[in-house]
């Protein structure tokens, strides 16, 4: 975690990614999977990567660990979407420094400094799903 992280900003989402791990399911709607011919192989990899639906028939993006599969990088310190241009609306429409954007800082703030605290090797799933509980 950066030594300047703080809940109240500054909200640089390229060295945070708390709402990828922090924010609870990220839901993928059907306009979200539909498919420009030119953008076919892109939304092919983020549908690979939303393959859970739950009991109500929604989709989301795959977060068994609680950190969202496309979610690269090390929180807190220097993350990117893997499917930034075709990431799901629920995220392009997540705005930095709103109240969501606060809780989930909140929430992942004690896990960044954990993540920080060993190499990054040995950062293990169960970490993410601790921050979520
Ligand atoms: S929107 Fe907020 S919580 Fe999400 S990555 Fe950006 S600063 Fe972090
Ligand atoms: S799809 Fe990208 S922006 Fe959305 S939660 Fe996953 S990693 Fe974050």
């Amino acid at each position: 975690m950066s030594p300047a992280f703080s809940i109240d900003g500054p909200f640089d989402c390229r060295s945070c990614g708390a709402c990828c791990i922090a924010a609870g399911p990220v839901a993928v709607s059907p306009s979200d999977v539909q498919v420009p011919r030119h953008r076919t192989r892109s939304v092919r990899r983020m549908v690979g990567f939303a393959s859970f639906e739950a009991d109500d028939g929604v989709r989301c993006m795959k977060s068994d660990d609680g950190r969202c599969a496309a979610l690269k990088g090390q929180p807190g310190v220097d993350v990117a979407c893997a499917i930034y241009d075709r990431r799901p609306t629920v995220c392009a429409d997540f705005q930095p420094g709103s109240q969501y954007c606060r809780e989930a800082r909140g929430k992942a703030r004690s896990l960044f400094a954990r993540i920080a605290s060993v190499p990054s090797t040995t950062v293990r799933p169960p970490l993410f799903a601790e921050a979520v509980r």
